[in-house]
């Protein structure tokens, strides 16, 4: 705790889709007064613009230089977190099938990665004075923040994962493919099934998310004490 009783440490959460990781995200960084950062609107924003500037995804080199001039504003405000480019709220635009079905290919960029994994350590390191971060994604525990305080990997069942998704009215096929046509895909560039050394993994399938959010929240008292 700093001297105002808050806290300033990271929290990263990674998991695959549908493992609630958004929603206990944004609960346990509201509930602990500390920014959220949502590293895969990172890899969603930076597809919508390369698919704005006419650049092929699969044109690596093209991707990865297009990424370092993105002018991208990250808002880690979790009550209302933000993308902005180039002056443009674009965060409605960022959960459309036409991102989620593509943003894969971008994640499979090693160098593209590398750019954008250079923007979120440096969001992350902006919190630390303040209240600190709760950071999600795939590869936050391992490779982003290994060093964060609390490192958490949340899991569920494969059904329980398409179910969960298809609760947020998609069809099928779609959801198969979002869910784990891109977990195939990311997995083939990052490891996001198995806990790294000292990351605490919880099985999600059968909590609620407030079951969730508390255990993350005592890991989080346990790690200031
Ligand atoms: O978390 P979300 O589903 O919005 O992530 C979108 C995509 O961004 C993932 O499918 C993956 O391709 C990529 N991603 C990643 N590493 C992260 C976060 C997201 O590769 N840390």
């Amino acid at each position: 705790m700093d001297g105002g009783g808050r806290m300033s440490i990271v929290i990263a959460i990674d998991g695959p889709a549908g493992t609630g990781k958004s929603t206990v995200s944004r609960e346990v960084a509201r509930r602990l007064g500390m920014a959220y950062l949502d590293t895969g609107a990172t890899y969603r924003v930076g597809a919508l613009y390369c698919l704005r500037e006419g650049v092929n995804l699969n044109h690596q080199d093209d991707v990865t230089a297009m990424l370092a001039t993105m002018n991208v504003q990250m808002k880690l405000d979790p009550a209302n977190p933000r993308v902005v480019l180039d002056d443009e709220d674009v965060t409605h635009l960022l959960h459309t099938d036409s991102i989620s079905l593509v943003v894969s290919t971008v994640a499979t960029n090693l160098d593209a990665r590398a750019v954008l994994r250079a923007v979120q350590r440096d969001l992350i390191e902006g919190t630390r004075a303040a209240n600190g971060v709760v950071a999600e994604g795939r590869d936050i525990t391992s490779v982003v923040a290994p060093d964060a305080e609390v490192r958490v990997l949340l899991t569920a069942d494969e059904e329980v994962r398409l179910a969960r998704r298809a609760g947020d009215g998609a069809d099928l096929a779609t959801i198969r493919e979002a869910v784990l046509g891109r977990d195939a895909k990311d997995s083939t560039v990052v490891q996001f099934h198995k806990a790294a050394d000292g990351v605490v993994e919880i099985d999600t399938s059968d909590l609620t998310i407030e079951e969730v959010v508390t255990a993350i929240v005592k890991l989080a008292e346990e790690a200031q004490a």
